[in-house]
């Protein structure tokens, strides 16, 4: 499995630096928005929805939504397909902070953001691990009263480990690494 990465981009050690230093931030930003409901996006948020909910310093709720873009794919399709998005605690009414390990296109949030305000959400935030700024095809635009936090700004390259994918694989890397090319390359969707 390590023999599929090319490069480390950063290291478990990088990444708990700064879950640390984005829920420090958002514990003072999102004070009065409280019990605050971390709505991770499964399955790739599930490592930081862990450890973010570990060093906030404010009542939380936890829940997981499931959106797909990808398919087993490395490319977004274009089109974020809702599976099955309404999450267990009815969300109206609800301070969210959506949890997400990384915003490409921005296609997945931009829906999620839209599915949530239509049920209701008293706010939306987002937090994502990994951002890449210069894939955007759709602005995100979040509510007046909604914050964007975002770890690291990552190169256009298909990225592995702490909770992302490739056809389910590399999740449990605790770095997050570019996964080499002739791996989905070689590789037939199943
Ligand atoms: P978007 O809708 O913003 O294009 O895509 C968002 C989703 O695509 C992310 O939540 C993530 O699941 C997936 N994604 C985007 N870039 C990468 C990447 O480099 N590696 C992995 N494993 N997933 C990615
Ligand atoms: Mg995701
Ligand atoms: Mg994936």
């Amino acid at each position: 499995m390590e023999s599929d990465i090319e490069q480390v981009l950063w290291t478990a050690a990088d990444i708990e630096q700064r879950v640390k230093e984005l829920a420090a931030a958002i514990s003072r930003d999102l004070a009065s928005h409280t019990p605050l409901l971390l709505l991770g996006v499964a399955t790739g948020a599930f490592m930081l929805v862990a450890d973010l909910a570990r060093h906030l310093k404010l009542p939380v709720l936890v829940d997981f939504i499931r959106v797909q873009s990808y398919g087993n794919n490395t490319q977004s399709s274009g089109v974020a397909t809702v599976s099955s998005c309404d999450a267990k605690i009815n969300v109206k009414g609800k301070h969210i902070l959506l949890v997400e390990d990384i915003i490409d296109t921005g296609v997945t949030l931009s829906a999620l953001v839209d599915h949530l305000l239509e049920r209701g959400a008293a706010s939306i935030s987002v937090c994502a691990l990994l951002d890449k700024v210069c894939r955007r095809r759709v602005g995100l635009t979040l509510p007046s009263n909604g914050r964007l936090y975002a770890g690291f700004q990552c190169p256009d390259r298909f990225v592995v480990g702490y909770g992302m994918d490739f056809a389910e694989h590399y999740r449990n890397l605790p770095y997050v690494g570019v996964l080499k090319p002739q791996v989905y390359q070689s590789c037939k969707s199943d």
